[in-house]
């Protein structure tokens, strides 16, 4: 069985403003799947279709083999939701409402001290007195507490630190381990690619791409910096895109064959070499 699958998902606000106009994507358990796009895209109409929060106009949406709006309580027993906007009851401690949670979920409290201490949140705090980033925290908790198989999220790094970026990946990967399937939507591909499996690229309503985020990666740019003994006379190599030249630093863009370059750059009294992907935010909006 799949863990989330979505088929031919059309959504429409108000009769007119399209939401989502045709979505397709299956998870697996143990898959972490990126879902990115741009402001707009249709990343939450998705992702609150899926909570059951929104009626599609047509297509399939299923959690663990239930459909999400018509059998919303069995779709979502095993999902753990972090919201893109956050909203707790102000008054109630973070355990409080860890604890509130998980009743309401019909789940042990056995999971609340190791996941605060994991995440460095104070559980004796008011949550209407915490930061952005601890509001955020907090939802990834509660996600996390209740031992899900299925993991749905919106935005979930939004203010966090790097430090805590980097801690939540880290638990991303446990929980892959654990077969857990999980469904991250970003509007960041550095972060995308730092752990998905595969990413679907959704642009006005419509998934434009599916592929393994490997695939992506192998055609991504490089970005390329050298600097030489001696100046060269030119540069002939394929794939190269804005090259610079600088006295003996030569910087490009490049696309092409990377044994091509290796030879190429074998064969030169280098200095200095520098050779990275480029950003891939910048590949990104290359791509759209
Ligand atoms: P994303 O999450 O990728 O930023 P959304 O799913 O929020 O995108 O939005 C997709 C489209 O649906 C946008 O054009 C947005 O303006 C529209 N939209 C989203 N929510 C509503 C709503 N409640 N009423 C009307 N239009 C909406």
């Amino acid at each position: 069985m799949l863990a989330i699958e979505v088929a031919n998902a059309k959504k429409t606000y108000l009769n007119k403003i399209v939401g989502i106009e045709n979505v397709s994507f299956n998870i697996k358990y143990g898959e972490i799947f990126g879902y990115i796009g741009p402001n707009g895209a249709g990343k939450s109409t998705t992702i609150r279709a899926l909570m059951g929060c929104l009626k599609l106009d047509s297509g399939l949406m299923n959690i663990e083999g239930h459909d999400c709006f018509t059998d919303g309580v069995n779709a979502r027993e095993n999902v753990g939701y972090v919201p893109s906007e956050l909203s707790f009851y102000n008054s109630m401690t973070v355990r409080k409402y860890i604890e509130f949670i998980m009743d309401l979920k019909g789940r042990g409290y056995e999971k609340i001290d190791e996941l605060c201490t994991y995440f460095e949140l104070n559980a004796n705090r008011k949550t209407g007195e915490l930061s952005l980033g601890n509001k955020k925290k907090l939802a990834i908790v509660c996600a996390l507490a209740c031992s899900p198989k299925v993991l749905i999220m919106d935005e979930a790094t939004t203010g966090l630190d790097p430090i805590m970026q980097q801690k939540f990946f880290d638990i991303l990967q446990k929980e892959k381990k654990k077969g857990t399937a999980v469904l991250l939507s970003s509007h960041n591909l550095n972060e995308i690619q730092r752990c998905c499996d595969r990413v679907g690229i959704i642009k006005n309503g419509n998934l434009v791409a599916i592929k393994e985020i490997g695939e992506f990666k192998a055609k991504l740019m490089k970005h390329v910096v050298f600097e030489t003994k001696y100046s060269l006379p030119d540069i002939y190599l394929d794939g190269i895109e804005n090259l610079k030249v600088d006295g003996n630093r030569y910087e490009f863009n490049y696309h092409g064959d990377m044994k091509a370059l290796n030879d190429f750059v074998a064969g030169l009294d280098i200095v200095n070499l520098s050779i990275v992907d480029v950003d891939l935010n910048e590949e990104f909006m290359r791509w759209y």
